[in-house]
């Protein structure tokens, strides 16, 4: 660790947003499998004051009902693998399994893969599109924002609490791109959900995010309802909307996207569609 850190270590929720309240320009850390290595090769280079609550016991709960998940924020990756692939979305199992080394998932949080800002990680895509909600805490208020909401934490809060809706997909898809066990700007993750019955498409949720986030309830609205399997034009108009949302958002995040990323989230969409029988 960085010896110009000041860091802060907490035993109950309540004394974490306390700190919060309390110490101007506070971070919060968690697992800090996130953080770089200082220049001499044998710490963790930490924001100058950190806020530790990986082991804040009112974060560590597992709520599962039928309808849906709740994971507190700082429950590590292996926790959640802990509850198999009955217990959770078996496409969310292979996300989560699919986030670093064994190693690295004991510490690594579900909070912590959630907040970053400057790029989407691995779950975020499953997450986005299960339509989960965040909860953030301060001394003074409870918040919830949905995920396709979330820019960043806000100011003076934390992230407590990730709801993880759960229904019944016919199709749950997920896929990541970019080296295998690290984050590059190269890696994205897409996630794509279906309901198919009687011939139809009921209901479908497609995430695709990295250093951008692209999902759009009005692409996904421009096809629901119609007949499978899915035509060729149908296809292509989906694929059409979806490539003039990427630039969109592409445009927005001020970032210089690989190009090959569009390329990888059209192909992506255009084979889950396929798929829908
Ligand atoms: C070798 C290696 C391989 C990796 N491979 C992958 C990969 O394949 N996919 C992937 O997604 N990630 C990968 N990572 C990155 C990282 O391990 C994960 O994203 C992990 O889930 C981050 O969780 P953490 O608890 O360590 O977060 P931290 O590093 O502690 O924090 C990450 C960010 O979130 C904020 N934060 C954390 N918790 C909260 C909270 N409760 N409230 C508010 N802010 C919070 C912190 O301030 C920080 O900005 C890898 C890391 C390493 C070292």
């Amino acid at each position: 660790m960085d010896a110009k850190t000041d860091t802060f270590f907490v035993s109950t929720l309540t004394e974490a947003l306390q700190q919060l309240k309390n110490i101007p320009d506070l971070k919060v850390a968690a697992g800090c499998t996130s953080y770089g290595k200082t220049p001499d090769g044998t710490g963790i280079k930490l924001p100058r004051s950190t806020l530790f609550i990986k082991h804040i016991p009112e974060l560590q709960i597992i709520d599962r009902k039928e309808r849906y998940v709740e994971f507190g924020a700082a429950v590590s990756l292996n926790r959640i693998l802990e509850l198999g692939k009955k217990r959770i979305p078996a496409f969310f199992y292979d996300a989560v399994s699919s986030v670093a080394s064994h190693n690295i998932r004991n510490l690594a949080t579900i909070g912590g893969n959630t907040c970053r800002s400057d790029h989407k990680m691995s779950l975020f895509a499953p997450l986005l599109a299960m339509d989960a909600k965040l909860e953030f805490k301060s001394a003074l208020e409870t918040i919830q924002i949905p995920l396709s909401k979330f820019v960043s934490v806000p100011e003076g809060f934390l992230l407590s609490k990730i709801h993880m809706p759960v229904e019944d997909w016919t199709t749950a898809l997920f896929r990541r791109l970019g080296p295998a066990y690290e984050i590059s700007p190269l890696s994205v993750s897409f996630a794509f959900l279906a309901d198919t019955s009687k011939g139809y498409l009921g209901d479908m949720s497609a995430a695709f995010c990295g250093p951008v986030s692209v999902k759009s309830r009005e692409m996904e609205n421009s096809i629901i309802g119609s007949r499978l399997p899915l035509s060729e034009k149908d296809i292509e108009s989906v694929l059409q909307k979806a490539s003039q949302i990427y630039d969109a958002e592409a445009e927005k995040s001020h970032k210089a996207c690989p190009p090959i990323l569009k390329e990888q989230y059209i192909n992506l969409l255009h084979y889950a569609l396929k798929t829908l029988l």
